[in-house]
């Protein structure tokens, strides 16, 4: 009982902290300093851009546009629109038919109009159906708030191009033209995108541009309440997905891409409308914005050679190092298991016990989170994947318990074949073994492995101390946390949908908690079933 109560206070302290690793900023309210951004001001423009649908060419997205030169206008500065004709609109009906989109583009004058200037680029039309409050009606009222910022009580040295770009939503089109032929595009400098793919949650800095190890470095030091890692960076770069700021970056322009993500049911739906979207949200893509703003107004740094390695530390700032410096980690840990493992007294033998037991593990969580997929979600239809969108936090409730019930089972499956501390220790063993060949091949992967993976094995070293239980606690706290906050953003981004990818941070998440399983499923051997099962009934209740 009492190693079922230890248990359940290191996951539930991990889970709080992991909440509050992905926290929001209270919007700033309306009467903030005019030099910050804030959300309760910017949404006054929210509610005209997302009052309807205004897809490219329709007469609400010339409604959009017309209110968007007046508010520019309104702040004093010289607007231009980039018109361009007979534009085929890729799934439009009927067949055939054309559109005229129309960039809406403004600047806001720096103190040295000889350095190239700074673009922030959002962009103005919505999906067809979609009122599009959150993409891209925030990026819009962000980018207006931080043009008043700039055009009023602050000054950057370079000047602030705005693209507000049309008919992005049926392909980059706008973008695309901008690049290709405008006249401004050529002397742009550094960019900076907005997006949305949801209505609330962080806003992620998920992909740089060309320079991105030397303003990452700079950024790390001013970005607060950041979510950013070179892992997810790494991930998206390999996927196909689009935005503006992929014409940007083919140009091998520098900057940041940022994006929210959370609440899906809000991404291209009736649901994205001004009273929906996260204030929060809105605050915290603002804020980090302002600092980018900040950051790459600055000449860019020297480049200092090698890849740069970077993650949030429980999401309130960057930690950046050189790629070499990885192999630290990796010593670190190499030693710590090398101590842990002679005051027990653990040969050689232990690795392949951690390495049976990550397997079982891979096995159980896969299939056990599968099968929550499919009594929550299967079969596929336009109504079970709308309902899950809309529970898109009980869901993730529900893998959290699978995840955990699936690993007091692989534990308690895997007691029976070796003890406890050489199924441990040959875990982290197997851990440091898949760190060496990620950090000699694509080390900007690393850190969801080895930042964990360092605390857990410096835990194992000390948890034989006279404090040793308070020490294996905390160390297991804090591993914990960092994996549940980092698979938070992965099951945004991919894991709703695909939640066995969710498996590798059940085995990220086992490095800390396997001895803590242990105990547990040793003094009450249903445990794992119960929780397994209560996740399971959580998937389920998707459906009604
Ligand atoms: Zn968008």
């Amino acid at each position: 009982m009492r190693a079922s109560a230890s248990l359940a206070a290191v996951a539930l302290s991990a889970l709080a902290l992991a909440v509050w690793a992905n926290q929001l900023p209270t919007p700033a309210p309306a009467d903030a300093p005019s030099e910050s951004f804030s959300a309760q001001r910017a949404r006054a423009d929210i509610t005209w851009i997302g009052a309807e649908p205004h897809p490219t060419g329709s007469p609400a997205n010339e409604l959009v546009r017309k209110k968007l030169i007046a508010r520019l206008e309104g702040l004093g500065l010289v607007v231009e629109t980039q018109r361009v004709a007979g534009v085929v609109l890729p799934y439009d009906e009927p067949k055939g038919s054309t559109v005229t989109l129309e960039n809406v583009i403004a600047r806001v004058p720096g103190l040295d109009p000889t350095k190239p200037p700074l673009l922030l680029m959002c962009h103005y039309d919505s999906v067809p159906g979609s009122p599009g409050a959150a993409d891209d009606g925030a990026g819009v009222a962000a980018v207006l708030e931080i043009a008043r910022i700039f055009h009023g009580s602050r000054r950057t040295q370079r000047d602030l191009l705005l693209l507000f770009s049309d008919a992005e939503e049926p392909g980059l089109l706008g973008a695309v033209e901008f690049f290709k032929k405008h006249p401004l595009a050529k002397t742009v400098g550094a960019a900076v995108n907005l997006e949305a793919r949801g209505g609330g949650g962080r806003a992620f800095l998920f992909e740089t541009g060309a320079h991105s190890d030397e303003l990452i470095r700079a950024f790390a030091h001013t970005a607060r309440r950041i979510s950013s890692s070179s892992f997810a960076a790494f991930v998206y770069d390999h996927m196909p997905n689009g935005t503006d700021f992929t014409i940007a970056k083919r140009l091998s322009i520098p900057g940041f891409n940022f994006a929210f993500i959370a609440d899906p049911a809000q991404y291209h739906t009736a649901w994205s409308t001004p009273d929906a979207l996260d204030l929060g949200s809105l605050q915290n893509i603002g804020d980090l914005v302002l600092a980018s703003v900040a950051c790459l107004d600055a000449p860019v740094p020297e480049a200092r050679g090698g890849p740069l390695v970077w993650a949030d530390l429980l999401g309130q700032r960057i930690i950046a190092y050189p790629a070499w410096a990885g192999w630290l980690l990796v010593l670190a840990i190499a030693a710590s298991l090398a101590i842990a493992s002679m005051r027990r007294a653990i040969r050689v033998r232990a690795a392949a016990r951690g390495l049976g037991f990550a397997l079982v593990l891979v096995v159980v969580a896969a299939l056990a989170l599968y099968a929550a997929f499919a009594l929550g979600v299967l079969p596929e239809s336009h109504h079970s994947y709308e309902r899950l969108l809309l529970r898109c936090t009980r869901f993730e409730l529900s893998l959290l318990l699978v995840s955990f019930g699936s690993g007091l089972i692989a534990t308690r499956l895997c007691l029976k074949a070796a003890d406890e501390d050489a199924m441990w220790i040959g875990l982290l063993s197997i851990g440091l073994i898949a760190l060496v060949a990620l950090q000699a091949r694509v080390p900007q992967l690393t850190p969801p492995l080895a930042w964990p993976l360092v605390v857990a094995a410096v835990g194992a070293v000390g948890a034989r101390s006279p404090l040793g239980s308070a020490w294996a606690a905390l160390t297991a706290t804090l591993s914990l946390a960092m994996t549940l906050s980092w698979a938070h953003g992965v099951y945004l981004g991919v894991g709703v949908f695909m939640p066995v990818a969710l498996v590798i941070f059940v085995v990220t998440g086992s490095f800390a908690v396997l001895p803590l399983w242990a105990r547990a499923s040793r003094g009450s051997p249903r445990a794992g079933l119960i929780v397994l099962a209560l996740g399971w009934v959580l998937a389920l209740s998707i459906r009604y």
